[in-house]
């Protein structure tokens, strides 16, 4: 199969969809591997080493999508990329249709196959493709968090490690699932005291389980909440119900419970946020101050390590983009069910419940 790996446009989106690993992978399987020139520049890999991995590289996005049979990407296609996107070509990236009707439109007039890396789903009910983000987001949380801790960045002037004579610095984790757990390991392993609450028990008996001594875990409540953020230096909202908006743990008027130069660092801003005040930031901007208290609500918080978050990213989609090539989409879906969850958008009609119900389209 051609496959074309086409140079990410949508504003400050710095991943690349393949790295030279996995263009050795398709080569080994007889697949032609077109990619963008300059493609992998942002995180980290020239072109040469494309070339020297077996890819032939491609001057402009035209040409790649012009002779390529499947294109895989990471963020969802734009408004200049949709007249592109060819008829029977199968598009395998992030699309989040169920926040665009135009996209939506768009690729239903293209009459491509579209593959969404977020509706791929696991029989265990989890996401193979967005774990490795959350990984990334929840780890970050902590270094960004330590870094607004800082007194000339606006936070309380707390180191979250202390030192031999000073006690560490207070984290409080709400939500235990993906995000929470890198988290909770990241400012363990900084020698902060660390805290995580979730609702759901079965889920802190795994976690007290598999957390060093210095994390504790707490049955989320109202209660709960409002003790630990009087003396936390760092909290971190990581909180999912899916399908839903994320419940407002923290309120605005709780804020006047926190000291001066807490630091909030809510990941599960792109679902509305846990915490009532915050709103989303870019990396541009990434911070501002409510009541003494630095609000840090980055919406894309991997975008910012691009290195980091290509490799994990192609690490979970490379098995899927070389059965995909393998065997084509047809065939793979019907022997993977956990991609054919993926297949939102086929040849002009929609075929993912979720797209159907947000734009009421017919399946
Ligand atoms: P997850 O499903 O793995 O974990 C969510 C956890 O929240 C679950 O353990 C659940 O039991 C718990 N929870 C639900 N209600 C709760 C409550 N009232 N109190 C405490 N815990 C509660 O989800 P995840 O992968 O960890 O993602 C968390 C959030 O981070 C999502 O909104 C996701 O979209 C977001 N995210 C944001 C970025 C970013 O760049 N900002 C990147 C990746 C993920």
């Amino acid at each position: 199969m051609i496959v074309g790996v086409p140079i990410e446009i949508k504003n400050n989106e710095n991943r690349v969809a393949i790295t030279p690993a996995g263009v050795v992978e398709l080569v080994k399987n007889n697949h032609v591997v077109l990619i963008q020139k300059g493609a992998g520049e942002n995180s980290g890999f020239t072109d040469d080493e494309f070339v020297s991995a077996g890819a032939k590289i491609l001057p402009t996005i035209e040409e790649i999508y012009a002779s390529a049979e499947m294109i895989v990407k990471v963020k969802e296609p734009i408004a200049e990329e949709y007249g592109l996107i060819r008829k029977g070509q199968l598009v395998f990236t992030y699309f989040h249709f169920a926040s665009s009707e135009p996209l939506t439109h768009a690729m239903l007039k293209s009459e491509a196959i579209c593959l969404a890396y977020e509706t791929v789903e696991s029989a265990d009910r989890s996401l193979p493709l967005l774990i490795p983000m959350s990984e990334v987001a929840g780890r970050m949380a902590i270094q960004e968090g330590a870094k607004y801790l800082e007194k000339p960045l606006k936070g309380k002037g707390v180191l979250l490690g202390g030192v031999p004579g000073v006690p560490p610095g207070k984290v409080l984790v709400l939500g235990g699932g993906i995000v929470g757990t890198q988290a909770a390991k990241m400012a363990a392993g900084l020698g902060a005291k660390v805290v995580i609450m979730d609702i759901s028990l079965p889920r802190l008996r795994v976690l007290n389980d598999i957390m060093p001594a210095n994390v504790v875990t707490i049955l989320s409540n109202e209660y709960n909440i409002k003790n630990a953020i009087k003396t936390a230096d760092l909290i971190v909202g990581a909180v999912l119900i899916p399908g839903a908006k994320a419940p407002n743990l923290i309120t605005r008027d709780m804020l006047k419970l926190m000291r001066p130069g807490t630091v909030v660092v809510d990941v599960a801003v792109d679902q509305g946020g846990c915490i009532e005040t915050c709103k989303p930031t870019t990396h541009e901007d990434p911070i501002f101050i409510i009541d003494d208290v630095v609000h840090y609500c980055v919406a894309n918080m991997p975008g910012a390590v691009p290195y980091t978050s290509t490799l994990a990213l192609t690490n979970a989609t490379l098995p899927y983009v070389l059965q995909l090539a393998n065997k084509g989409w047809k065939n793979a879906c019907a022997e993977n069910a956990a991609l054919k969850r993926g297949l939102n958008v086929i040849a002009g009609k929609v075929v993912y419940q979720g797209v159907a119900d947000a734009w009421n389209l017919p399946m």
